[in-house]
């Protein structure tokens, strides 16, 4: 018999799949802190967890039957990877189970902030009709301009050619890419875009990738939107810009902090802003603990 910990919560039905599968004993315990993970991880020879459970080093040197660690959805940031393979613990995720999730939020975050939505539901929560001063521009001719063009950014891509717009893509790679998407140099994309929209990962390379020196090369009037990790824009330089005007509006779902430690980002009248639930539509989730399940019972059963 195979112990599994379901350190986050998923959805019931699939839950109940898991549960049900001979040889598994699945026992759901969420909201752990570190401590209380030590002394519940050593039983277990797999966990199963999203984004909310932290599974540091010290957990990990608890988990002396653990064979597996599997996170439902994108990234591993909340794992210590490098001391789970030092202990010979298999680490895996679900990376394109919520891509489609995630696109069409930043999609939406994409309308939201060339029409003025978030602005206009806060009026007329207030009971004003300002009709006039939330006029906005259409998607239709624009230029988008995808930094990351992997699989988020290629659903990005696929979306915003349906709405008639450019689209032009920066990668460190080079991206077979089956749509009328040109790949460009950092630059040009820079140059070129009414709205960028980002999709790296998080590292050395891509934190801060658009700051200061990126926004000021940048069209005035640019969208920026990013749905990607907290920390690939320069928030302080994002702000600076949307008060000057050269950033129009930005939409963001993911922040340098979260939550956030200082919201005047977030205050800014020309930012929407979500707090990173772009991958949390219910089919997105569902594909990831699917997804989660054949690879218990591959590995495990
Ligand atoms: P992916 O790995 O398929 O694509 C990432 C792309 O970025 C790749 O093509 C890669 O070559 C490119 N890249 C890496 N470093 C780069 C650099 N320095 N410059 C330019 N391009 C670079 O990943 P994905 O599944 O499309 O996810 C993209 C990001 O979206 C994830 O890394 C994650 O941070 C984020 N995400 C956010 C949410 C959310 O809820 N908001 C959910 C899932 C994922």
């Amino acid at each position: 018999m195979k112990k599994i910990l379901v350190a986050d919560s998923l959805s019931p039905e699939v839950f109940e799949e898991l549960k049900s599968i001979p040889g598994f004993e699945v026992t759901l315990k969420t909201g752990m802190d570190e401590a209380e993970l030590i002394k519940t991880i050593p039983e277990f020879h797999a966990a199963v967890v999203r984004g909310a459970t932290k599974v540091t080093k010290n957990a990990i040197e608890a988990a002396s039957n653990m064979e597996l660690i599997i996170r439902a959805g994108i990234g591993l940031d909340n794992i210590d990877v490098a001391a789970a393979q030092e202990k010979g613990i298999q680490v895996t995720n679900t990376p394109a189970a919520t891509s489609i999730s995630v696109a069409e939020h930043a999609f939406g975050l994409m309308l939201a902030a060339v029409r003025n939505h978030g602005r206009a539901n806060l009026s007329m929560k207030e009971h004003k009709w300002e009709k006039k001063v939330l006029s906005g521009t259409e998607l239709y001719g624009k230029t988008l301009g995808v930094i990351g063009i992997g699989r988020i950014g290629l659903e990005v891509a696929k979306r915003a050619l349906a709405f008639g717009m450019k689209v032009i893509a920066y990668d460190v790679i080079e991206v077979k890419i089956d749509l009328d998407v040109k790949q460009v140099g950092l630059e040009e994309l820079i140059a070129q875009a009414d709205i960028i929209t980002l999709h790296v990962p998080l590292t050395e390379e891509t934190k801060h990738i658009v700051s200061d020196a990126e926004l000021e090369k940048m069209k005035d009037g640019v969208i920026i939107i990013n749905v990607s990790r907290g920390g690939t824009v320069d928030e302080k330089a994002l702000l600076r810009a949307l008060e000057s005007g050269k950033v129009r509006a930005a939409g963001l779902d993911v922040f340098e902090k979260e939550p956030p430690d200082d919201f005047s980002l977030v205050d800014n009248p020309n930012v929407i802003a979500t707090p990173h639930i772009g991958a949390a539509a219910k089919e997105g989730q569902k594909r990831a603990a699917m997804e989660v399940i054949e690879i218990l019972k591959e590995r495990l059963a």
